[in-house]
């Protein structure tokens, strides 16, 4: 991947750029931010970059035979890991056709993108300690090809305790050999790890960055490009949802279960928690992500119509909720207990009881 061919960014590509060429590459560094702000093409563009043959001041050159074959994902001093279901593979490389076509069509891919390609919705991923060895033992060959070897570890909050084999390795690297690590959420990764690490924070697209990619590739008008940039908060991912025109997958779940709180019909809330609770753990966050930028948008818009920036079933929906007229309290309490249910999950709480205590709290805050 080029540097040119990624949205936005230019701060930091121009820093990893001069970087190289003072010759200043540390040997361990993390990339963090949301995946769709871009940190997984960076690093690969920042890989291509340094073991291009004919780099010019700004980018690589995409022709020379180091970088056709990181283009194409064949490149044998590139290597990659990253968090898997157990059932599915036992080390990285035996996902490899999968992730080589993920990385090509869709480079901003995020975990429940991933796990969807393997058909794993439901499961969870992580390194298991065959992994872990792998990744030892594919660092200790010497360079093929290039000057250096890189190891790209993607999303390493889902390294457990395993993942303090690799410790000695990050500290002390191989001749040559550069860890890009690329990682959405800094507090989940392992202390041990962060320590070893040079942190490279990938900031939000700004909207003006996101508004030019929308016009161009997504064939928006510039007003439509604009308000869905700015619904977008800088990320890539959010971006296509609402660029595609498609409302989201998650919005019949969504309006049904606020018809069943609103009409306390409490029986069925018990179902409706049961079976909703089987979506998994990365889905059921995405759903009440979701959700919760639906409230906000009631929320925002309660003061003027005109600042709802949903369209179709959701805008009708946010218009429809807006003229019950909650007060605002009311509003703010069902987005804050949201936001720390999503919290709850993430620390493995029983998804069947925060979403009935979910059901209760809005039964309750749907009445004026
Ligand atoms: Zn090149």
């Amino acid at each position: 991947m080029r540097f040119s061919e990624i949205i936005g960014q230019e701060k930091l590509k121009s820093k990893l750029i001069v970087g190289v060429k003072n010759g200043r590459i540390p040997h361990a560094q993390l990339f963090l931010g949301k995946s769709g702000f871009g940190g997984l093409p960076l690093a690969l563009a920042y890989a291509q970059y340094i073991s291009c043959i004919n780099p010019t001041d700004s980018d690589s050159c995409g022709e020379c035979s180091s970088c056709r074959k990181m283009q194409s994902i064949t490149h044998p001093d590139m290597h990659f890991s990253f968090p898997f279901p157990s059932d599915k593979a036992k080390k990285s490389s035996d996902l490899m056709v999968e992730w080589r076509a993920v990385l090509t069509e869709k480079p901003y891919v995020n975990l429940p993108d991933w796990m969807s390609v393997l058909g794993a919705e439901k499961k969870q991923a992580n390194f298991p300690i065959a992994e872990c060895r792998e990744i030892i033992r594919s660092l200790s060959l010497k360079p093929f090809e290039s000057e250096y070897k890189f190891l790209v570890l993607w999303l390493p909050e889902y390294l457990g305790n395993e993942g303090n084999v690799l410790l000695k390795i990050i500290e002390e690297p191989p001749h040559n050999t550069i860890f890009l690590l690329v990682a959405e959420n800094e507090e989940k990764i392992l202390g041990t790890i962060l320590s070893r690490t040079q942190s490279v924070k990938v900031p939000p697209l700004l909207v003006s960055e996101l508004t030019e990619f929308l016009i161009k590739s997504n064939e928006l008008t510039e007003d439509e490009a604009t308000r869905v940039a700015h619904i977008s908060h800088g990320d890539f991912n959010e971006s296509q949802k609402f660029a595609n025109g498609f409302e989201s997958p998650f919005f019949e779940t969504w309006r049904g279960w606020m018809a069943l709180c609103y009409g306390r019909k409490m029986g069925e809330l018990v179902n409706w928690a049961d079976n909703t609770a089987q979506m998994g753990k990365e889905s059921l966050k995405g759903f009440l992500q979701y959700g919760l930028e639906l409230l906000r948008g009631v929320l925002v818009s309660s003061y003027s119509s005109e600042l709802n920036t949903w369209d179709g079933s959701e805008g009708k929906f946010i218009t429809n909720m807006n003229s019950m007229n909650l007060p605002f309290e009311n509003l703010e309490l069902m987005c804050n207990e949201i936001e720390r249910s999503i919290g709850l999950i993430e620390r493995n709480a029983q998804p069947k009881i925060v979403l009935l205590d979910l059901s209760f709290l809005i039964t309750r805050k749907l009445k004026k």
